[in-house]
């Protein structure tokens, strides 16, 4: 049996401004998003087995808080291949290794959609309509479509509610990721958020941001989720304290987070800034699930080998 595998890049929002809520109940969104190389893996197999899909499920960031069933998303993304592609004989094996944190804002779910949208394309040797794979994913939700329709770059201005895509080319900054302890679940940061919080009709073009050095940009980041999330988790609200009396004021929580991140020219620069944190964190006694200096991948899902 041959696997096509797969690469699920994780996303960094370098800004997100939220707009008032719309009558299918979404905020409208205008974000810029960023694919950086802390990936899961997604391998998918045709099996004689009639319109099935199974999961299986590895890898560090696992935890036993994701879904192994048909609230996996990479599983619904299978699904919904297979019946694009009408193969009622056959079915799909997927295997998921998972190395992106879960609800930290940073779109592990949504890439994996994708990976497994790709994947799945491929391992059953179908070419569905690159639209009809769009609209398959945004269905699954509002960050999936950025990983395929921004293959090219891994990067890309977002609006709509996030699944109308713009693709630009990728920021050549370093990115210091942190990743606490606490999760955040969207929805109850969205349930947070006040008006005054919004800032939408603010966001420069996504092009002039991506051709910024690290101190401009810093300028630029900003999340109008941010200050719904702190209200709604102490603990993230104690990291945002911990951040600024570290010297990194200009880190920014991405998506809902409760990742942060912060941008630099050079590798030791973040290297640094992650140290002096991760140090704080130790004293202070605040939990990371992860810490990592990233970049942008340039790409969005990015085809692994054939194994
Ligand atoms: P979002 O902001 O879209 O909620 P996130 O990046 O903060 O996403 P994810 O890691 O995508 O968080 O997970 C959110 C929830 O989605 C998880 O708690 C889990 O129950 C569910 N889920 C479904 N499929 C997956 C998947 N493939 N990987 C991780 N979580 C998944």
């Amino acid at each position: 049996m041959t696997a096509v595998a797969c690469r699920a890049p994780a996303k960094v929002n370098l800004r997100l401004a939220v707009g008032a809520r719309r009558e299918d109940g979404f905020h409208a969104l205008d974000t810029v998003m960023v694919a950086v190389d802390l990936c899961d893996r997604v391998e998918a197999s045709a099996v004689p087995a009639g319109g099935e899909v199974t999961l299986a499920v590895a890898g560090s960031g696992a935890e036993g808080a994701v879904p192994v069933d048909e609230r996996n998303l990479a599983v619904q993304a299978a699904r919904g291949v297979l019946a694009l592609a009408g193969a009622r004989e056959r079915g799909l094996a997927l295997r998921l290794v998972k190395e992106i944190p879960v609800e930290a804002g940073l779109g592990g779910g949504s890439s994996d959609a994708a990976a497994a949208a790709w994947a799945a394309c491929r391992a059953l040797g179908v070419a569905p309509d690159g639209s009809a794979l769009s609209r398959l994913l945004a269905s699954l939700g509002s960050d999936c479509p950025f990983f395929l329709d921004a293959a090219e770059t891994g990067c890309a201005r977002c609006t709509g509610r996030g699944e109308v895509v713009a693709p630009t080319a990728a920021p050549r900054v370093v990115f210091a990721l942190i990743v606490p302890a606490a999760r955040c679940s969207t929805a109850a940061v969205y349930a947070a958020l006040r008006a005054e919080d919004r800032t939408a009709g603010d966001v420069p073009a996504a092009e002039a941001l991506v051709g910024m050095t690290a101190g401009e940009l810093r300028a630029h980041l900003a999340n109008d989720l941010e200050p719904a999330a702190l209200r709604s988790s102490a603990e993230l609200a104690r990291w945002r304290a911990l951040l600024d009396a570290a010297d990194c004021e200009h880190f920014r929580l991405s998506g809902s987070g409760s990742a942060f991140f912060g941008v630099f020219d050079a590798e030791d620069e973040a290297e640094e800034a992650r140290s002096r944190v991760e140090g704080r964190a130790r004293e202070a006694g605040l939990g990371l699930r992860l810490s990592r200096t990233v970049r942008a991948t340039g790409r969005g899902v990015l085809p692994a080998e054939t194994i």
